[in-house]
């Protein structure tokens, strides 16, 4: 029998505030998604309660599981600063189970923000590969950057962030669910020597999911902080695409290292990684550097290259800008077909020359996050 909405709602009805209203009726409820026995929601409440109710957080979520049916339960708590004098412009959340921390910009020349964000124990640095737009090839670069990581001897993680349209259950053939340990945080699926988390792994591929802003970081702090990622070096994650509000308040909140931006050599495609790096300076996390995708036509029978969209235009954008260029990548059938039968490149031909040029790019990334965690 599948679970209901209203099964949810009756549920929650039982669960009471801290100060004794019925959820349903405390106005702090986002829309309640119920799929094929998952359960998606967000208790939205004022930051300065926000300890006040990690409890009736963690009430909801037990009461949850506990319809039968219900095979997961994602629920967090997002924490707004209200509007008012002296408050910060931008709303703040935090995790479950994690303080909230101060909305207030730092002043010039204070510490970094991501000196305030708490970091993953056991990761010693979260990387993001980002994009200002779709269809760059983003995934594909995140995943095979993962693996040619990997292959330098790394221990590597791979969080899918990209909630709106997750691809790595297909990029990587993943089709199982992640199991919960005792203590209810979820384990990673394991592929290819790489611990790997998507919200595609908790939602079918044609199930539309609609995210209010504050749910889009709820969820992607759960995935990092409600799952046991072991030790690893390095954690990429596969941001959504784009440098909206959503993008931002991810930089702003996940504790980044660095960041990569993947663009293609064509002129949008470059003013838009131009607007992510503004993105991550805003935020200070430093872009690690730039890749061009697709840079240039290979041709899988005869190897002849053309260079379809022009070429060079990433390297020279990213020598405009002062940040490193990381590496191009030719725009290959063997490329896609391997992506997208969920054998990515650098796994199914390693000694090929796609897998040496992701290999390269993954050193040059770690020669620069090496300094990095040092410093930290
Ligand atoms: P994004 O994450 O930016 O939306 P994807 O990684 O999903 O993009 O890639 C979009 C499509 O382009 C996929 O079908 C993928 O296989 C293909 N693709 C990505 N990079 C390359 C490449 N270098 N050569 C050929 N196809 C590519």
């Amino acid at each position: 029998m599948s679970v209901t909405q209203q099964q949810v709602l009756d549920c929650l009805a039982k669960v009471m505030s801290p100060r004794g209203v019925a959820l349903t009726n405390a106005n702090v409820l986002s829309a309640v998604s119920v799929s094929d026995g998952k359960v998606f929601f967000s208790i939205n409440v004022d930051a300065t309660e926000a300890r006040a109710w990690e409890s009736v957080r963690a009430q909801a979520e037990a009461s949850v599981r506990a319809i039968p049916g219900v095979t997961t339960a994602m629920i967090a708590l997002t924490a707004e600063r209200k509007a008012g004098p002296g408050a910060a412009p931008a709303p703040h959340r935090h995790a479950p189970g994690v303080p909230p921390v101060s909305s207030h910009r730092p002043p010039q020349g204070a510490p970094s923000p991501m000196a305030r964000q708490a970091e993953i124990p056991g990761v010693a640095a979260v990387i993001a590969v980002a994009s200002g737009k779709g269809g760059v090839g983003k995934s594909t670069t995140a995943l095979n950057l993962a693996l040619g990581l990997r292959d330098l001897g790394l221990r590597v993680g791979l969080l899918d962030a990209d909630i709106y349209g997750p691809s790595v259950p297909r990029l990587t053939g993943i089709r199982e669910k992640p199991q919960l340990n005792d203590q209810k945080k979820m384990i990673p699926l394991q592929r290819f020597g790489l611990a790997i988390m998507s919200i595609g792994f908790l939602v079918e591929e044609d199930t539309a999911m609609i995210w209010r802003g504050p749910m889009v970081m709820s969820a992607i702090t759960q995935m990092l902080r409600d799952v046991v990622w072991g030790t690893l070096d390095v954690l990429v994650v596969d941001m959504p695409p784009g440098t909206g509000d959503a993008q931002l308040t991810l930089a702003q909140n996940v504790p980044l290292k660095g960041a990569i931006i993947i663009s293609t050599p064509q002129d949008l495609s470059l003013i838009d990684a131009r607007r992510g790096l503004a993105m991550f300076k805003k935020v200070n996390v430093p872009v690690l550097g730039i890749v061009e995708n697709m840079s240039y036509f290979q041709c899988p029978h005869c190897g002849t290259r053309s260079d379809i969209f022009g070429h060079g235009g990433a390297r020279h954008e990213a020598e405009r800008l002062a940040v490193p260029f990381l590496g191009e990548i030719p725009l290959h059938m063997s490329i896609r077909v391997t992506s997208d039968s969920g054998t990515p490149v650098v796994e199914s031909d390693p000694d090929g020359p796609h897998a040496q040029i992701y290999r390269a790019i993954g050193a040059k990334v770690w020669d620069q996050l090496k300094g990095v965690i040092a410093a930290a």
